[in-house]
């Protein structure tokens, strides 16, 4: 009988594509096999946008720590390690805190994380707490605990992990190498949620270099959505006061937002904002046609697609990016919801039965 693929076999992605990526043979990889994420066909949207359109997700929920920010993370932490450092602190809106700190674990370093106070989804905070980081909850949103961790990473000896570091994109861009390797060819278009845009900017690199080395003949469109509240790159401007459902992409004030500009500008990419609304469309449609679960600033990139959907070229292959887990935030999970839950019933089966309307 034939060997079936052991999962085992992966060693992580800076093994996996080490030759890609800026480490030496004497630095330490710290990693929680992160990276080798499936890529699954959702065909209730393929159907929706009908005309031969295929539609994939890249489903970075699946990584260790439940969002793609373990790819950025197990590079920014080995980094962190060959330069002998020994505390890492980073802002974040959750995915971030969760990730720093389970890779500064794992490198033996001490990990500080400052978030806004109230606008962290629980499962985010909870992994951060299980995974002993130091958390520090400021009255203020994800910019200002940005400008904190910026200027304290200058006055003392900690390395700053936040997508400023330029090895997070590194690791972020084997994601692109993934989808390519899985096709054989890039998408024709790569939709994605955009916070910071880190992860845009990361796609953008590893779908260039892989083209560059004759991995793949084209690059993809890449799209670009944000929530309507929180939209600073769709309407060129810096929010104030970001406000959406989608707490992962609450920023208003995009570190990389440059390196985005210069995606659009290039023609290569297209920006669109979407409500709050249209993303819990989206969450709802992959959680109850699709089986998969993301968190909610995930299903902006599904959101995204559908409002865009006259204008996907037929026949094209089309990836979504969904970035985090469903499991980071049950809150939003459990009041958008069109399931059916009877509470409170008596323990006997004749009540059980009629709830069931058997
Ligand atoms: C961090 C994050 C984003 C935004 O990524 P950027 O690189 O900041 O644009 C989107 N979705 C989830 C789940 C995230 O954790």
């Amino acid at each position: 009988m034939a060997k079936p693929p052991v999962m085992q076999d992966w060693p992580g992605l800076i093994e996996a594509y080490r030759s890609w990526l800026p480490v030496s043979s004497t630095t330490p990889v710290i990693t929680l096999k992160e990276g080798a994420t499936p890529l699954i066909p959702v065909n209730s949207i393929a159907e929706r946008l009908g005309r031969g359109v295929k539609v994939y997700v890249k489903y970075d929920g699946l990584n260790p720590t439940g969002s793609f920010k373990d790819r950025g993370m197990t590079m920014a932490i080995s980094k962190a390690k060959e330069a002998g450092c020994e505390a890492v602190i980073c802002a974040s809106t959750g995915n971030t805190s969760a990730s720093a700190s389970a890779y500064a674990l794992r490198g033996g370093m001490r990990a500080f994380v400052l978030i806004p106070d109230g606008y962290v989804a629980q499962g985010k905070l909870a992994q951060a707490l299980v995974y002993g980081a130091e958390v520090l909850a400021i009255r203020g949103n994800f910019d200002r605990a940005l400008d904190i961790v910026q200027e304290i990473a200058k006055k003392y000896p900690i390395t700053l992990v936040n997508s400023v570091n330029p090895y997070r994109l590194e690791g972020q861009k084997t994601a692109a190498f993934e989808i390519v390797d899985a096709l054989g060819e890039a998408p024709d278009w790569l939709c994605i949620p955009m916070g910071n845009a880190g992860n845009i900017t990361a796609y953008w690199m590893g779908f260039q270099e892989y083209k560059k080395a004759g991995n793949c003949q084209n690059l993809p469109k890449m799209m670009g959505f944000q929530a309507s509240g929180s939209a600073p790159l769709v309407f060129n401007t810096t929010v104030k006061e970001p406000d959406t459902i989608a707490t992962a992409i609450r920023i208003g004030n995009p570190v990389n937002r440059e390196k985005a500009m210069a995606i659009k500008s290039s023609g290569n990419g297209e920006f669109l904002d979407v409500t709050d609304s249209e993303i819990i469309e989206a969450y709802k449609i992959l959680g109850q046609e699709e089986g998969i679960f993301c968190e909610p600033a995930s299903a902006a990139s599904i959101a995204g697609l559908l409002k865009r959907k006259a204008e996907v070229p037929e026949n094209s292959k089309i990836v979504c990016v969904l970035t985090g887990n469903g499991l980071k935030d049950p809150d939003c999970a459990i009041n958008n919801n069109d399931a059916s839950f009877h509470t409170n019933l008596d323990p006997d089966i004749q009540t059980v039965a009629q709830a069931m309307g058997l």
